[in-house]
């Protein structure tokens, strides 16, 4: 295939496992994200693509070429970091030509990659300037023209954003898809900003404690996480625990949970008797009589404009519940339903 394909990936740093033998594959043009905690091995991966690091364990194939122990210049990858890491005493054109001068790339052509990148990435007016000279979403925007004159088939980039302002940030997301698309490259971005990964990617790649946890696509990972800490990582959700009384042939599932008896849905048969469910506190319906009826007591309410957020208690346990009825107070007593298809059944109770 010509993206990327790993199997069974490990970094062992002495007795630690940063990355527990993970597998993987990503279609050329692809956009996907590693998303996780601090210390979830994300970076360690992406260097393992980009061959700054030599996994201990395990393959990793670049359009059907084995490149485990090639090293990351002879890779057709290009890395575009947080820090932008330009040549302070560099021009922005000198800059952005560096790496194509490097590889001895002949005047015509280099001049082609130039001109469609400054173009792209609207620099022509910074061309003379140094660094130092320009603001910190041009400056990214640089070290993202440099990787992109070498026409890499795969860039990676790690956590480009995080230096930006918020409205610079939305604003530099959205120019690095687009030109994803528009050059085909296949890419992998490391971030632990849920909301930057599930805007930007074709497929996010949860990672937790060395291993990926879930890879979907940004829809799947939040009306479907397999478990309770994508549930929770991604959004927020309810979650607890329950015991499994009856299944029959349309997918109904009845349990038993601390909020008493709930009716789910699932085209999936639960991993066991004692299962976690989830659902999100957006689909708690307070306007309709449905199944899975509850009540219980606010606790807290904070208004956020176009919805209310509250921290109900029902059964002895706090849960969070959206509502758009502005009246609610705390202290009210509260009723809602929630839509058997939207009780998510996550992974087994051991
Ligand atoms: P962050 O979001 O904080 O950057 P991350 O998910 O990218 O985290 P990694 O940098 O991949 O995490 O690190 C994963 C684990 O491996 C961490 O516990 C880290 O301390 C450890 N680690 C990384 N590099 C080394 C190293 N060279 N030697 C020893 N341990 C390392």
């Amino acid at each position: 295939m010509d993206g990327i394909s790993a199997r069974n990936l490990r970094m062992e740093f002495g007795d630690f496992v940063a990355v527990k033998d993970v597998s993987f594959e990503v279609a050329s043009g692809e956009f996907v994200t590693l998303l996780g905690p601090s210390g979830c091995g994300k970076t360690t991966l992406l260097k393992m693509i980009s061959g700054f690091v030599t996994p201990t364990g395990g393959q990793i194939h670049l359009a059907g070429k084995n490149v485990t122990d090639t090293p990351p210049e002879k890779r057709d990858t290009a890395l575009c970091f947080q820090s932008y890491a330009l040549f302070p005493h560099l021009t922005v054109q000198e800059n952005l030509e560096f790496g194509l001068r490097q590889k001895k790339v002949g005047q015509t052509d280099r001049k082609e990659r130039l001109d469609a990148v400054i173009e792209n990435l609207d620099l022509s007016l910074h061309l003379a300037k140094l660094p130092n000279q320009l603001s910190g979403g041009q400056q990214q925007r640089v070290a993202l023209g440099r990787a992109l004159v070498m026409r890499p088939n795969v860039i990676l980039f790690d956590e480009p954003l995080s230096n930006l302002d918020a409205k610079l940030r939305d604003q530099v997301r959205i120019e690095i898809r687009r030109i994803q698309r528009d050059f085909g490259l296949t890419a992998i971005y490391v971030t632990h900003d849920q909301a930057e990964a599930l805007a930007m990617s074709d497929r996010v790649f949860v990672m937790n404690g060395g291993r990926i946890e879930q890879a979907d696509t940004p829809e799947e990972l939040y009306s479907a996480p397999k478990t309770s800490f994508v549930a929770d990582f991604i959004g927020s959700a309810n979650v607890l625990e329950a015991q499994v009384k009856s299944t029959n042939g349309n997918g109904e599932i009845e349990l038993t949970t601390p909020l008493g008896r709930l009716v789910a849905t699932s085209s999936n048969p639960p991993k066991s008797s004692k299962v976690k469910i989830c659902w999100r506190p957006e689909h708690a319906d307070m306007s309709a009589n449905g199944e899975n009826q509850l009540t219980a007591r606010v606790k807290h309410r904070a208004f956020q404009g176009h919805f209310t957020d509250l921290h109900v208690d029902a059964g002895g346990a706090e849960y969070r519940v959206q509502t758009n009825k502005p009246a609610i107070r705390e202290g009210d007593v509260v009723t809602f339903s929630l839509r058997p298809d939207q009780i998510v059944l996550l992974e087994a109770v051991a």
